[in-house]
């Protein structure tokens, strides 16, 4: 009952928990889950300490245990996307250790099927459908970002060749953008969704703003923005795990009868891996990608925090993801952390991190 109320006070930040299955090549290993129950309880087992000395539980709103689909965690995640047309900020995290299944979450397998697709297409496939739906009385603009933040610095992935810019394409680019957007605009108009003209509430306010009119559309241009990502060489995973990605959705919504004018923003946001990096083997870059991956990701628990607790102060300053997400963070916006777990026994200091991660901010 306390945590029931304790929930309501949280009010908009809610935390779920996945664990991903063993993989094939994983077979006879040892797994930390001890129990899992639907009321969003978890129960980890140390492998060194057998015996319930060894375990420890932790709370969520929602467990997914290994076998939970991606159908399975997006029916649960579908209210907040639906809130974006009607106005609503949201945030969606995926954190945990590298290995631990954030991109399959968010993004999905590579070559996925619509059935494995992760929350960024099924977000933007629902968008759309729920923008048809309405096309009666309202009138929808989508329009999509990408961004990274590697070493506190913002890159957009959709600019061209991904390099740090201050502006997302020259004069004469954006020349042919805005007649593109005038031709887009012109052609939609009558299906009910028409694209957005205007970069309106951006967080990100140097990334380049594409218009999208359907999930394949979406498809192609996240395509481009992954294979953007930064890469780094450590040892866990070739790519992709050293950086944050941030897909954003803008929404714009004119009540047809009224006129008046709503605007909601989806963030889905691909964390940098949570691990603990041992100072003795890194130097140089890999130190320092530490360090501010070690800062960001501590800013964030900071922030959502703060924002649980309804402390007047909320320190968004402190990193780069914590300012470009302010908008969306806190006040009326929804934050949603979905928190990642490997259950492999040898994980075991990593995934308690994690767990002790999302008990401060849950
Ligand atoms: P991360 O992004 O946290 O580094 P990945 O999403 O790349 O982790 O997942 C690591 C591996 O586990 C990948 O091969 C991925 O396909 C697989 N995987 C992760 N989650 C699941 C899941 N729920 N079901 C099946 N395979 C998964
Ligand atoms: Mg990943």
């Amino acid at each position: 009952k306390l945590f029931n109320e304790l929930q309501d006070l949280k009010g908009n930040i809610r935390v779920y928990c996945r664990i991903r299955p063993f993989l094939p090549r994983q077979t006879g290993k040892q797994s930390v889950i001890e129990n899992i129950s639907e009321h969003g309880q978890l129960v980890i087992a140390n492998p060194s300490r057998p015996g319930k000395d060894g375990q420890r539980l932790f709370k969520f709103n929602k467990v997914f245990g290994p076998n939970a689909t991606q159908g399975d965690v997006f029916s649960d995640i579908q209210p907040f996307v639906r809130s974006v047309v009607d106005g609503y900020n949201v945030c969606i995290f995926a954190y945990g250790q590298t290995g631990s299944g954030k991109t399959y979450t968010m993004t999905g397998p590579d070559g996925a099927t619509e059935e494995e697709w992760g929350i960024n297409y099924q977000a933007l496939n629902n968008l759309f459908r729920v923008s048809q739906s309405r096309r009666q009385h309202f009138l929808y603009e989508v329009g999509v970002q990408m961004v990274e933040i590697y070493n506190e610095q913002v890159r957009d992935l959709l600019s061209g060749d991904g390099s740090p810019r201050k502006y997302p394409y020259s004069k004469q680019y954006r020349h042919i953008k805005w007649k593109l957007l005038y031709l887009f605009f012109l052609n939609l108009h009558t299906v009910g969704i028409t694209t957005i003209s205007q970069p309106n509430g951006l967080s990100v306010p140097d990334a380049s703003m594409h218009p999208v009119t359907s999930t394949s559309d979406v498809l192609d241009l996240m395509d481009i923005g992954f294979k953007n990502r930064s890469v780094g060489a450590t040892a866990l995973n070739a790519s992709s795990s050293r950086s944050h990605s941030i897909v954003t959705v803008h929404v714009r919504g004119k009540d047809l009868k009224t006129r008046s004018v709503l605007y909601g923003n989806l963030h889905l946001v691909d964390l940098a891996g949570s691990e603990r990096v041992d100072r003795s083997e890194v130097t140089g870059d890999r130190l320092k990608e530490a360090q501010h991956i070690n800062k960001s990701l501590s800013s964030l628990g900071d922030v959502i925090f703060a924002l649980a607790k309804k402390s007047p102060h909320v320190p968004y300053r402190n990193s780069k993801l914590t300012q470009i997400l302010q908008s969306s963070l806190g006040g009326k916006a929804k934050t949603l952390m979905l928190v990642q777990i490997n259950p492999d026994a040898s994980s075991y200091s990593e995934t308690m991190g994690t767990l002790k991660f999302s008990e401060r901010v849950s």
